[in-house]
C-alpha cells in the first residue's frame, strides 16, 4: 500500500511575515520528507508517528517539547499521547516536566497496564526509566511569559509560533498510514500557555488524538473546545459508521463552527484519503500524498476543510 502522512504544527490566528512562512514551510516539509522516507523503508505507522513527533518536539518554533510555552506559574508542563490504530490502544502523559520528548513516555506506556499517567506519576516513571533530565525552556518563551506577567496575564493564552507574535497555537501532531495499511496518531503540546496549574490539555485525551483501523486524527486549538466536541474520536467514529473521511471532517468542522469553536484537525483513513479542517484562521499542516508534499500554510482564512483522495 502507498504510505500517507499528515503533520501539523498548530492552529492560530495568523502567520505573518514572509520569513516566517518560508521558515515554517521549510521545517514542516523537511520533517514530512524525513518521516515519509522512514515509511518507504518499512517503518510501522506507530514508529513513524513517534519519530515525527520527536522531530517536531525538537523544533523550538512549535509549542511541544523544546519551545513549550510556560504555564501561569512560569513552569513548563507538557502533555503527549499516542494511539496505535491497529491495537486501538491509547497511551499518554499529562503535565510532565524536565524531559526532551514527551512522546517517548507515551510510547513506553503503550504496552503497560496503566496507560495514561499524570504529573507526579509521570515524573516517577522518568526516574524509573532513567530518562535524562532536560530543560525544554527557550529564551523566547521566557520573554513571552515575563512580558505577560507585567500585565498580570490578560491574554487568554500564549502566542506560540516564534515567527509572529500573532501566530497562535503551535501544538504538534502526526497521523500516518504505513505500507501495511496500518494507522497511528500522535499529538504533543506545551498546553495553551499561562494556564492554571493542573489544567489538562486535550492533546493527551481521545478528544484530541484518536486512531482505529479505519482512521486517525490529531487536533490542535483551544483544548476545551476540542474536548467539548470530542473532535478526534467523533471524526473517526463517523468514518467507522460509513461517511468518507472528507465528509466526516466537513460535518464535524461545520458543527464546530456552529458552536463557535477555535480549533483545527488533520486526518487520514485506511483507504489513504487525507483530510484537514479548521475553524480558526490558519492551520499549520503539511502532508505527503505519496507523490508530493503539500501544505495548508497559504490556505485562506475562510477555507475550512480540504482533502486529497
Ligand atoms: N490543544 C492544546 C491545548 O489546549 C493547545 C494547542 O493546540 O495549541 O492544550
Amino acid at each position: 500500500m502507498q504510505p500517507k502522512l499528515i503533520i501539523h504544527g498548530g492552529a492560530g490566528s495568523s502567520l505573518q511575515g514572509k520569513g516566517g512562512l518560508v521558515e515554517v514551510r521549510q521545517s514542516l516539509h523537511a520533517i514530512a520528507k524525513e518521516v515519509y522516507d522512514l515509511l518507504l523503508n518499512g517503518k510501522s505507522a506507530k514508529d513513524a508517528v513517534i519519530s515525527g513527533c520527536r522531530l517536531l518536539e525538537n523544533e523550538p518554533r512549535f509549542n511541544a517539547g523544546t519551545g513549550s510555552v510556560l504555564q501561569s506559574d512560569g513552569q513548563v508542563r507538557m502533555s503527549a499521547s499516542l494511539m496505535d490504530g491497529t491495537r486501538q490502544s491509547f497511551s499518554g502523559a499529562i503535565n510532565v516536566s524536565r524531559l526532551k520528548n514527551p512522546i517517548e513516555l507515551a510510547e513506553f506506556l503503550q504496552t503497560q497496564s496503566d496507560r495514561v499517567l499524570s504529573d507526579y506519576g509521570a515524573a516517577e516513571l522518568l526516574r524509573e526509566l532513567q530518562i535524562p533530565p532536560y530543560n525544554p525552556l527557550t529564551d523566547l518563551r521566557l520573554k513571552e511569559w515575563m512580558e505577560e506577567r507585567k500585565d498580570n496575564f490578560q491574554k487568554k493564552m500564549a502566542g506560540v509560533l516564534a515567527e509572529s507574535e500573532e501566530a497562535g497555537r503551535g501544538t504538534i501532531g502526526v497521523v500516518v498510514l504505513d505500507r501495511d495499511g496500518k494507522l497511528a496518531a500522535g499529538t504533543s503540546t506545551g498546553g495553551k500557555g499561562f494556564e492554571r496549574i493542573g489544567r489538562v490539555s486535550d492533546s493527551a485525551m481521545p478528544a484530541g488524538n484518536y486512531a482505529t483501523i479505519k482512521a486517525g486524527v490529531s487536533c490542535t486549538g483551544i483544548g476545551e473546545d476540542i474536548i467539548d466536541e470530542c473532535l478526534a474520536a467523533r471524526i473517526v467514529v463517523r468514518v467507522t459508521d460509513g461517511l468518507s473521511l472528507a465528509e466526516a471532517m466537513a460535518k464535524s468542522i461545520a458543527e464546530c463552527q456552529e458552536n463557535k469553536r477555535d480549533l483545527g484537525a488533520i486526518a487520514l483513513d485506511a483507504t489513504g484519503a487525507i483530510a484537514w479542517g479548521k475553524t480558526c484562521d490558519i492551520l499549520v499542516a503539511a502532508y505527503h500524498n505519496g507523490k508530493e508534499i503539500g501544505d495548508t500554510l497559504e490556505w485562506g482564512v475562510k477555507e475550512t476543510v480540504g482533502s486529497e483522495a
